[in-house]
């Protein structure tokens, strides 16, 4: 099942990898920014979760224990958190990087990307708001992408919207096409 799973990020990494290549002039993703990991729920599914143990156990003693001291530290504060919607950095991130890089969830891998939600509008990086991905091409005043600003930029690729929202790309119809479970979906931080 594993292995189904690991088969499937595969091709979901090429894809990604083709569409953060195709949006070059609006990203501004940079080596040390973990904007991404610092501040959010983090959504797993148990299979993705599994894959994340397996980095973990890979890790030196050292850096298992800091990231199992983080793991209290922010259960610590979730205890005492009222909020409905409980953020927080991201255990596993050591030195502004991600500990676990390649076992990482699928959420991990489409930050920074414009994301296409049907019916809705697409939905913009918020790190785009902190003169990051796509600020060059965003109506501060009206938070949408701006036709004039990308004519302005004179570019021959536009700013695209992917159809990489996190519940399509956990669906059950990928479940069906590659032949493994999700399992249950929970924050990151409930998983741990
Ligand atoms: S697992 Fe890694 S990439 Fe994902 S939120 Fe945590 S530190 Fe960031």
């Amino acid at each position: 099942m594993l292995n189904n799973y690991i088969k499937y990020l595969e091709l979901l990494n090429h894809k990604l990898n083709k569409f953060f290549e195709q949006q070059k002039p609006y990203i501004f993703c940079q080596k040390g920014c973990a904007k991404c990991c610092q501040n959010g729920e983090y959504p797993f599914t148990e299979i993705e979760f599994q894959l994340l143990k397996l980095g973990f156990a890979k890790l030196p003693q050292d850096l298992q224990q800091k990231i199992s001291d983080n793991i209290f530290a922010i259960k610590a504060q979730k205890a005492k958190s009222n909020e409905k919607v409980f953020v927080y950095e991201c255990p596993f991130l050591i030195n502004n990087e991600c500990s676990v890089y390649l076992y990482r969830g699928i959420i991990c891998r489409t930050f920074g990307l414009m994301s296409a939600i049907e019916g809705n509008r697409p939905k913009i990086p918020f790190c785009s708001r902190e003169g990051l991905n796509y600020s060059n091409v965003l109506n501060k005043e009206t938070d949408v992408i701006s036709s004039e600003l990308y004519k302005k930029l004179n570019l021959d690729v536009e700013p695209v919207a992917y159809n990489i929202d996190y519940e399509f790309l956990t669906s059950e119809n990928i479940e069906r096409i590659y032949g493994f479970k999700f399992g249950d979906k929970k924050a990151l931080i409930d998983w741990c």
